[in-house]
């Protein structure tokens, strides 16, 4: 059943309620929900991603973040459409500039995979438009004129969608800026289509005298095929520094093993621990949410299980553009005495004493 399942995937990526449900990916009673929902929120599942769900297994943490779900139409009232304040922070259209030493650019609103929990929601589709060549020049302009930006931040949408001549363009046009120094590319490419991640893309990516890094987005081991880690490899042989991001979802990646497996997983494909997100507020998500705690109590598992080189920070985009804030546990505090108290990694306390030479 699976090989027959997947020979008729293979060759194309999945788009509608009518693709899911053709190819055993949601049951045919479903139609009609999967499509109200379509109507609101992309579908994007491409054959590397679809290849790896279990068929008829509702739980399987690959399908839960790329088949709809009608928890999507709820929504809580906390929820906003631009959850982490892009909007507020944009002095230019597809720019977002929130950090002085940092400007994100949204090059694409399109991405290959559609992703149920996407803190983009309401802004990326396939109806949605790049950025224009007038746009992007604006931006550039706006990039030029703040010499306190040191990094670009190229995202989307999926950056990696376009061909590798834009992406080229778009690398040697920032790169030509003097004070911006790395650039940074947001994107889901190397596990959802590793075949689209060659080497003439990684290429594009790097510029003469500038640091490129690649920012991967995977939520579970099983994201990090053989396919995928070749991907990075190409990327890594060009010259591209990689790092990971990872959002915390209920269903796919709460629980220790799991986000251990996916953090080691990064580390073998070359791709170092970045960022695991605590859930953004965007509407029909909440569904998604695991309470901080809940992430607190799972960093400290993996502080105590993973080496610092496999460990990411756990982080909170604070809703309306305020940036974001580490969240994990902490693990030094001040004792009575004005001493510190330290927590070690299988949780035993131990009092610290600063000791500062005469004069400190
Ligand atoms: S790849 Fe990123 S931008 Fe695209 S749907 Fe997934 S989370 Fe959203």
């Amino acid at each position: 059943m699976k090989d027959r399942m997947n020979s008729r995937l293979r060759p194309r990526r999945l788009t509608s309620p009518q693709d899911l449900v053709e190819t055993g990916l949601a049951e045919p009673g479903r139609l009609a929900e999967l499509e109200a929902i379509a109507k609101r929120y992309a579908i994007g599942l491409t054959p590397a991603l679809a290849e790896l769900i279990q068929p008829g297994d509702p739980a399987d943490p690959i399908a839960r973040q790329f088949v709809p779900d009608p928890r999507e139409l709820i929504r809580d009232p906390a929820e906003r459409d631009d959850p982490i304040g892009d909007d507020a922070m944009s002095p230019v259209k597809g720019l977002v500039h929130r950090y002085p030493d940092r400007a994100l650019i949204k090059l694409v609103a399109v991405c290959a995979v559609y992703c149920r929990f996407c803190f983009r929601r309401e802004r990326v589709g396939p109806g949605s438009g790049s950025l224009s060549g007038a746009e992007f020049a604006a931006a550039l302009d706006y990039v030029r004129a703040h010499p306190a930006i040191w990094e670009v931040i190229l995202t989307g949408g999926d950056p990696l969608t376009l061909s590798p001549r834009r992406i080229a363009e778009a690398t040697q046009a920032i790169a030509a800026i003097e004070h911006v120094k790395v650039l940074r590319w947001h994107t889901r490419m190397p596990v959802a289509a590793p075949e689209r991640v060659t080497t003439g893309i990684a290429r594009a990516l790097i510029a003469e005298g500038r640091t490129t890094v690649v920012a991967v987005h995977a939520n579970h081991a099983r994201e990090l095929t053989q396919a995928a880690r070749d991907a990075c490899r190409r990327l890594m042989a060009e010259g591209a520094m990689l790092v990971s991001q990872s959002v915390l979802l209920k269903g796919v990646n709460d629980d220790a093993e799991t986000l251990i497996d996916l953090m080691r997983a990064f580390v073998e494909a070359g791709v170092k621990p970045y960022y695991l997100h605590h859930g953004d507020l965007a509407p029909g998500t909440a569904h998604w949410r695991t309470s901080i705690a809940k992430g607190q109590e799972l960093m400290r598992v993996l502080r105590a299980r993973l080496s610092g080189l496999a460990t990411p920070a756990y982080m909170l985009d604070i809703p309306g553009g305020h940036g974001k804030a580490p969240i994990g546990p902490q693990w030094i505090r001040q004792g009575e005495d004005g001493r510190h108290v330290v927590t070690d990694p299988r949780g035993i306390e131990h009092v610290y004493a600063d000791r500062l030479g005469s004069g400190e």
